[in-house]
């Protein structure tokens, strides 16, 4: 059983049915403590109305996502793309999320030396935890699915991050969020969440569906696909995680398609029978 005080679903899992106002009314009326915000939607309704807002309903927040992307081999860029970071960290903080979803930037085609890509990946890591540090807000490094190594993400394992974290030596403002979607395949995963251990912040649950359509857009609920998330919940937890359990699923063909309700109403089901 999950306790339900640790059931967060993230905005994204509704990003098309509602707007924030309708979000955070779902959420309410189907007693949800708690979400993750999803960045454009906060800034296209706007943060300080956010921030308002989450706090007038009561819900908790496990996270804001996301930003990072900063990679590019071009300086002025990538200090552009810093700089963008600064300025996510500033709306989480202002919306009381307690750490900011930090994907690292996929690999350039004007430089396809991918380890000097993940070594400037971590180089703007460690430039910006004194902004994190004056804010209080954590970088959550999450780990994504290597096929999206090119466009999202040169940090493709709970093992790379865990490694990133050891040379950052910061793990008071750095942590790691392990999205279930991302790391389910790794056969060293089990090894590395232990090794992770304080470091995990944030847990994102899913599935991966056997016929998936679309790498990113077509997520699972949990329970319909290859997943073994009761395992992976296991794990995490045994590490020391005691947080909450993030619902996070884009879906394009199946949930956005659905009314609010009942995507809620299937996700407090399956976290209790499938996670
Ligand atoms: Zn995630």
């Amino acid at each position: 059983m999950l306790d339900p005080r640790r059931l967060s679903i993230h905005q994204v899992t509704l990003l098309q049915q509602c707007s924030t106002p309708q979000f955070v009314a779902a959420l309410a009326r189907n007693d949800v403590p708690c979400t993750s915000l999803w960045r454009d939607k906060v800034r296209e309704y706007g943060v300080e109305k956010t921030a308002r807002i989450i706090a007038d309903n009561g819900i908790g927040l496990s996270g804001y996502c996301f930003a990072g992307l900063i990679t590019s081999p071009d300086r002025s860029e990538a200090a552009r793309a810093r700089d963008d970071v600064r300025r996510a960290l500033d709306e989480a903080a202002a919306v009381k999320a307690p750490c900011l979803v930090f994907v690292a930037g996929g690999v350039d085609p004007r430089d396809k030396n991918i380890a000097d890509t993940r070594a400037r990946a971590l180089d703007g890591v460690a430039e910006l935890i004194p902004d994190a540090r004056s804010v209080g807000v954590r970088i959550a490094l999450e780990p994504l699915h290597p096929m999206i190594c090119a466009t999202r993400s040169v940090l493709s394992t709970v093992k790379l991050a865990n490694e990133w974290c050891d040379r950052l030596g910061a793990d008071d403002i750095v942590g790691i969020a392990v999205d279930t979607y991302a790391v389910w395949w790794d056969p060293e995963i089990e090894a590395e969440i232990a090794r992770a251990g304080k470091r995990i912040c944030s847990f994102h649950v899913s599935d991966w569906l056997a016929d998936t359509q679309d790498l990113r857009l077509d997520r699972g609920m949990m329970g319909d696909g290859v997943i073994d998330l009761p395992a992976l919940r296991r794990m995490v937890e045994t590490a020391g995680y005691a947080g909450y359990v993030e619902v996070e699923i884009f879906s394009q063909r199946n949930w956005w398609q659905r009314d609010p309700d009942e995507v809620i109403g299937v996700i407090k089901d399956r976290v209790q029978t499938a996670v």
